[in-house]
C-alpha cells in the first residue's frame, strides 16, 4: 500500500484555499517520481492497484457483514479525465451485490422541481454497501455556476456569491448528516490537464473505435476552461471538511490516478475499524446443535411413510 505520508499531500486540507494551479496533474513529472522512472512507477502502480482489489474486496465484506456502515464515493472531473475507468478498474475486484454506481446527466423536468439534493439522496448507499456517485450533487455547484441559466425554474436569473455559499452549505450539513448516520464519505476530483485533455479529444476523433466517445459538447464546456476551474477551486475550498474530505488526484496518467483512488478508498474503509459481529453463547451453543444435527443426519433411518 501507499505510504500515507505521499497519500497525505492528495488531501486538501479543510478550511485551506484551493489554488489547482498548486496541484499537479502529471504526477510522473514530480521531483520524487523523476527518480524513479516512469516504467518503475508503472509497474508499482499496476501492483499497488492489483494489492488494493484485493483489500478492498475483503474490507466491502467486512462493511457487509459488520453492518454499520456504508461508503459514498463522490467522483468529479472535467470530461476525459477517466471517470468511468477509474470506476472499472478501481472497482473490479469487489463483489457486484456490494456496490453500486449511478452516474448523474442533466436533470429530468421531475428532478428540477424538487429542491437540488433530491435526486441523489434518493441514490444513497444502503448500509454494507459501497455507492458511486459518478459525477454527483456537485455538478450542481460546477456546471450550473458555469451555466447558471440551466439552474431551472424557481431560481435567481443571476445567482450572486450567496446563493452559491448556501448550496455549499446546504452540501456540508448533507454531508455531515450522511457521515452521522454511518455513511463515508470520499470525494475525488480527478486533475486533468488541459493539453491532456485535448491529446485524449483527439484520440476519440482519430480512433474509429473510440468515436463514440466524443461529443462536441464537451468541446463546448472545454472553451469554459477557467471557469470550471474557478468553480472546482471555490467548491472544493468550501466542502472539503474533516468528515467528507476531497482528494485531488493527478490525472494525466491513467495508472497513477487509478492507484491513488483505489489505495485511499481501501484504507479508508479498513481505517473504519470494523469487526464481523460477534455471535454470542447462546448462538454458538445452537450452531453446535444444527452442526451436530446436520452431521447425524445422513445416519438417520427416514420413519415416516
Ligand atoms: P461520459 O462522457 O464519460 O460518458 P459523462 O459523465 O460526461 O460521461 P455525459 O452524458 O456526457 O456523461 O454528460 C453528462 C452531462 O450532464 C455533463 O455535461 C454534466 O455536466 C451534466 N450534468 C450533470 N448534473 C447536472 C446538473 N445537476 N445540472 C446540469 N447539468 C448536469
Ligand atoms: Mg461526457
Amino acid at each position: 500500500m501507499i505510504n500515507p505520508k505521499l497519500l497525505n499531500q492528495f488531501l486538501v486540507e479543510p478550511g485551506s484555499e484551493v489554488n489547482l494551479k498548486e496541484y499537479v496533474t502529471d504526477w510522473t513529472e514530480t521531483d520524487n517520481a523523476k527518480e524513479l522512472g516512469k516504467d518503475a512507477i508503472k509497474e508499482r502502480a499496476k501492483e499497488i492497484l492489483e494489492q488494493s482489489r484485493e483489500e478492498m474486496n475483503k474490507a466491502q465484506e467486512l462493511l457487509y457483514a459488520s453492518d454499520t456502515h456504508s461508503v459514498l464515493i463522490v467522483l468529479q472531473a472535467m470530461d476525459a479525465a477517466g471517470k468511468d475507468g477509474t470506476i472499472r478498474h478501481v472497482m473490479s475486484g469487489v463483489n457486484p451485490q456490494g456496490c453500486q454506481v449511478f452516474s448523474f446527466k442533466k436533470p429530468s423536468a421531475e428532478e428540477l422541481d424538487h429542491n437540488f439534493l433530491w435526486r441523489y439522496m434518493k441514490s444513497l448507499p444502503e448500509r454494507g454497501r459501497i455507492g458511486i456517485f459518478n459525477r454527483s450533487y456537485y455538478e450542481d455547484v460546477l456546471v450550473v455556476k458555469v451555466h447558471p441559466e440551466w439552474l431551472g425554474p424557481g431560481a435567481p436569473a443571476k445567482p450572486d456569491k450567496h446563493f452559491w455559499e448556501k448550496r455549499y452549505e446546504d452540501i456540508n450539513n448533507f454531508e455531515k448528516h450522511l457521515s452521522r448516520n454511518g455513511t463515508l464519505v470520499l470525494k475525488f476530483f480527478l486533475h486533468l490537464s488541459k493539453d491532456e485533455q485535448k491529446r485524449r479529444f483527439l484520440e476519440r476523433l482519430t480512433n474509429p473505435d473510440k468515436h463514440w466517445k466524443f461529443s462536441e459538447a464537451d468541446l463546448a464546456e472545454r472553451e469554459h476552461w477557467k471557469s470550471y476551474r474557478k468553480a472546482f477551486e471555490d467548491a472544493i475550498s468550501a466542502t472539503s471538511t474533516k468528515r467528507a474530505p476531497w482528494h485531488i488526484i493527478p490525472a494525466d496518467r491513467k495508472y497513477v490516478a487509478r492507484a491513488l483512488v483505489a489505495d485511499i478508498i481501501t484504507t479508508s474503509i479498513q481505517g473504519l475499524g470494523l469487526e464481523y459481529p460477534k455471535v454470542s453463547e447462546a448462538q454458538l451453543a445452537k450452531l453446535a446443535a444444527a452442526r451436530a444435527k446436520l452431521e447425524g443426519s445422513d445416519k438417520d433411518v427416514e420413519t415416516e411413510s
